[in-house]
């Protein structure tokens, strides 16, 4: 038997950038997902949810194609499974599996992701892959791409598969150059679901990335062919070449490119501990969101306030936005008092019924010790 725990994740900051090759600081966090497995002797394999209370059976040595697998949780699976197999040239081993998860499905934390992330490291030990941390966070990205339909940036199954313990994941999106980044051992991270369910719809997401991809056209103009992404655009810049573009496209720009610096100085406001700066930080983005990138929603903005004035070091808005959950950072010593003050703060405000999770940055997946 083996068992493999996967965490959920976080972004620290860096919202909406990684559509446009910037850079996002996810932490892999306390809330994860395990998966229970028992090798077979075929390639059959019996994949349970407890969270779900659902059974599949997959043959992998005969994968049916995304469009043959019903919606929901097998896709995931399957798809793992196929990304795997394809990069390894050969059919992995048939396993009965149950899946149970202290992650909230659908709250923005990535429990896909972490789903994915427990059944590559599973197959990765099984059949002794030993693929990389950043390869096997690739094929998982496939495997959502490709197999649940969702065009998901790297950031979530590289926290997932990449988190250290203590640390944030520094991701530059373009490159995937890495750096892990120490948080104060004495601060919490508090997500606070909003309760008003995520409700991005696709067709405004898709309509954020093209009024982004309609800056990049316009600013080329200006400042030629080197501008690829929102990325290319310094704050310099920015400041001198995006009042030259018409609205929406010019507040959208100007959100990803502050966006982009204030990851910058966030890791060294992390360096140095400085939570005047990590605040400032946050709240700037916040109000980014807000006003130039128009993704936020009254429940966000009243619960980024009732966390702000239930002492937290700062808070803001996370995930694609229009609902969904906050992220606060909190001084430990303060943290008891600090969830029952914020959430007395947002029932006061909203009709919604919030959850709070507290966590830890937690390690990437691993296969940890059963006792059976
Ligand atoms: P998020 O990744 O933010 O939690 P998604 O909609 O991307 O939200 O992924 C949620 C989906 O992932 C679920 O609907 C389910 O299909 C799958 N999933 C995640 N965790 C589990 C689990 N423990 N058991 C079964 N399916 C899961
Ligand atoms: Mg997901």
């Amino acid at each position: 038997m083996l068992c493999v725990r996967a965490p959920g994740r976080v972004n620290l900051i860096g919202e909406h950038t990684d559509y446009n090759d910037g850079y996002v600081l996810p932490v892999a966090i306390s809330l994860e997902t395990r998966v229970y497995a028992q090798p077979r002797t075929d390639a059959l394999c019996h994949i349970y949810s407890e969270t779900l209370d659902e059974q599949h059976v997959l043959n992998l040595a005969d994968l049916p194609p995304p469009e043959q697998l019903p919606d929901g949780f097998i896709r995931y699976v399957a798809g793992v499974a196929a990304m795997l197999q394809q990069h390894a040239g050969r059919t992995l081993t048939g396993v009965d599996a149950a899946i149970c998860s202290g992650l909230p499905l659908g709250a923005g934390l990535s429990s896909s992701a972490a789903l994915e992330a427990a059944f590559a490291v599973l197959w990765d030990a099984l059949d002794d892959l030993r693929l990389e941390r950043l390869t096997l966070a690739q094929l998982c990205q496939q495997a959502e791409h490709r197999y649940a339909g969702v065009r998901c940036g790297l950031m979530d199954q590289a926290a997932s598969l990449l988190g250290q313990a203590g640390r944030a994941l520094f991701l530059d999106t373009r490159t995937h150059a890495m750096q892990h980044v120490p948080l104060p051992p004495d601060w919490a991270i508090v997500v606070a679901d909003t309760g008003k369910p995520r409700a991005l719809a696709e067709s405004d997401y898709n309509l954020r990335r093209a009024q982004c991809e309609q800056a990049v056209v316009a600013l080329q103009g200006v400042l030629g062919e080197a501008v690829v992404a929102l990325r290319d655009v310094s704050p310099e810049q920015g400041a001198l070449y995006l009042p030259l573009l018409e609205e929406p496209a010019r507040r959208r720009a100007r959100h990803v490119v502050g966006e982009n610096a204030r990851v910058l100085a966030f890791l060294t406001a992390l360096r140095h501990a400085d939570t005047a700066q990590v605040r400032a930080l946050m709240l700037a983005s916040h109000a980014s969101l807000r006003d130039d990138y128009e993704v936020s929603c009254a429940e966000l903005d009243a619960m980024v306030e009732a966390c702000l004035q239930a002492g937290a070091i700062g808070a803001r808005m996370t995930g694609a936005g229009f609902g969904g959950a906050c992220l606060a950072l909190v001084e430990r010593a303060h943290l008891e008092r600090f969830l029952t003050d914020a959430e007395r703060r947002y029932r006061a405000r909203a009709a919604y019924e919030p959850r709070f999770y507290a966590c830890d940055a937690a390690a990437g997946a691993s296969l940890c010790p059963v006792e059976i």
